[in-house]
């Protein structure tokens, strides 16, 4: 028997038989769609927090000489 799931980021029936290497996902696109949104959602929110090279407080005295 065939199982189908509506693909989370299209909405079309999947495929989740083990034929499809993309399920949940309809397809290749969907499943690296909706990857590089989570990718770039979690880097949006990583960034601010700890990676900024120049802190603000700390460019005054290195530009000064
Ligand atoms: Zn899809």
């Amino acid at each position: 028997m065939t199982k189908t799931l509506e693909c989370p980021h299209c909405g079309q029936d999947a495929d989740m038989s083990a034929a499809n290497a993309y399920r949940p996902f309809c397809s290749k696109r969907c499943k690296l769609i909706d990857l590089g949104d989570w990718l770039d959602e979690s880097n949006r929110i990583a960034d601010p927090e700890g990676s900024a090279p120049g802190a603000p407080w700390s460019g005054g005295d290195e530009t000064a000489h």
